[in-house]
């Protein structure tokens, strides 16, 4: 059997960044991903200024933000009446959001950790706890057979994870919305101002752009799900023939340009999931040394691009009460971490469970149809509530704790 101090389930967003906090605290952690490599699915995501926050108290920030371009004006047009309202996204922070490649986020996280801290092609399996000394340890069960003994155990899984099951928490539900996004490709150049952004709104229907460099921009599309949506999930031709039927036929001709020049390989179609709030407000967040981050714990619909900021957040104030655990007791000691972690639960909860109440409610606003009083809401939003909610990303997470001492936390042991 392995022993590790702490085991991460999953390289995405959640997984890396905490990996890069404790990493930083001088404690290794073992992060197991089931596939073979970093997995980008879903192209692009915009950042707001929470999330560079998080990203600078994990010391990466500097990588990311000279590449991107911060968003400054957003047009969103009613595309049955062609009405366009501008929108400022300054509003928030100080500088505007950036939008990255996933792919670019995600290898400046990796990069941060050292070798061999990864683990692909390590499926978990199961989850059960060992007494040791009196407190129980997690014990991780890998399909290919391997056997983990870990101090703490953090479920970075995503949507679907194990963890939270194992936690407990509600499962989480659809949300009867699919999600369309891919990157358009222009080798000669899209000419488009990359401090813009774009958005479409239809009956039942949202979509929008924004460009990432002189050469490629991110498109998506959110709308009601249709059972075709699960059968297309893996044949981009078929994805992409269909949004331009079915979907966008009515649409300005720029915004066909970004389906035509769609890059097959980032293509995805996905049903739109999200855990009730009151499932995070009361449910299981941490069992003995268990607990979960990043989707795991909070899943939430696209509408105000929180999901991957808020996991950011999750790893700085994981990062710091695991790290004050550490200076308190002079070390992990098991018995002792399942309060630190406590402290953890209670400083994500509300905060994330606000987030995945106002992205629904968002989402429900901004594609919830065309009759008057919808277009009033919606006219409403965007004057008056809008700059609001996006201020809830003007969010600081704060720091990672300074260790004043070096401990032996960075090597595994093999033990019968
Ligand atoms: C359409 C859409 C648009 C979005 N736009 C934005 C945006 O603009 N801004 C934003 O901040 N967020 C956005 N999000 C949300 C964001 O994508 C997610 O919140 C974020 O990717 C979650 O990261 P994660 O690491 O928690 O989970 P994931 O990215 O899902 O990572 C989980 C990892 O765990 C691995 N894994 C799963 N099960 C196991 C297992 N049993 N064993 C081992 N490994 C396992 C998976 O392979 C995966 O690599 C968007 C989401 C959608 C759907």
């Amino acid at each position: 059997m392995m022993e590790e101090e702490v085991v991460i389930v999953g390289a995405g967003i959640a997984g890396l960044a905490t990996g890069v906090a404790l990493q930083r605290l001088g404690i290794r952690a073992l992060i197991l991903e089931k596939s073979q490599g970093l997995r980008a699915t879903g192209a692009a995501l915009t950042l707001t200024s929470n999330a560079w926050l998080a990203l600078d108290a994990l010391g990466v920030a500097h990588k990311l933000s000279p590449l991107y371009a911060p968003l400054k004006t957003g047009f969103v047009t009613d595309v049955a009446t062609g009405a366009t309202q501008t929108i400022s996204h300054a509003g928030a922070g100080k500088d505007g959001p950036r939008t990255v490649h996933r792919k670019t986020l995600l290898e400046a996280l990796a990069g941060e950790l050292p070798i061999g801290v990864i683990r692909f092609s390590s499926h978990i399996d199961a989850i059960e706890t060992q007494l040791q000394d009196g407190s129980p340890i997690p014990v991780i069960h890998l399909s290919d057979g391997t056997v983990i003994k870990s101090k703490i155990l953090v479920g970075c899984d995503g949507v679907h994870s194990i963890v939270a099951r194992w936690l407990g928490l509600g499962a989480p539900v659809n949300s009867g919305r699919s999600a369309v996004r891919g990157l358009a490709v222009f080798p000669d150049g899209h000419g488009l101002n990359l401090q813009e952004s774009r958005q479409f709104v239809g009956v039942g229907l949202r979509a929008g752009f924004i460009p990432l460099s002189d050469k490629d921009a991110y498109w998506g599309l959110t709308c009601l799900s249709s059972p075709k949506g699960e059968i297309m999930a893996a044949e981009p031709e078929v994805i992409q023939r269909e949004v331009q039927e079915n979907y966008v036929k009515d649409f300005p001709e720029i915004y066909k340009e970004m389906i035509r020049h769609c890059d097959f390989s980032t293509l995805t179609w996905a049903p739109l999931m999200f855990r009730y709030p009151w499932d995070i407000l009361f449910g299981n967040l941490r069992k003995g040394n268990v607990t979960v981050a990043g989707d795991a714990m909070h899943p939430m619909t696209p509408d105000l691009g929180q999901g991957g900021c808020a996991a950011l957040e999750d790893a700085v104030v994981l990062g710091r009460h695991i790290g004050n655990s550490l200076i308190k007791n002079g070390g992990l000691i098991p018995g002792k971490i399942g309060q630190d972690l406590d402290g953890y639960v209670q400083e994500r909860k509300w905060r994330v469970s606000w987030l995945v109440t106002g992205s629904y409610f968002s989402g429900w606003i901004q594609q919830g149809g065309s009759n008057r009083w919808m277009k009033f809401l919606r006219y409403v939003f965007y004057k008056y509530l809008f700059t609001r909610i996006v201020g809830a990303v003007d969010y600081d997470c704060g720091k990672l704790p300074s260790v004043p001492f070096t401990s032996e936390l960075g090597s595994s042991k093999r033990t019968e």
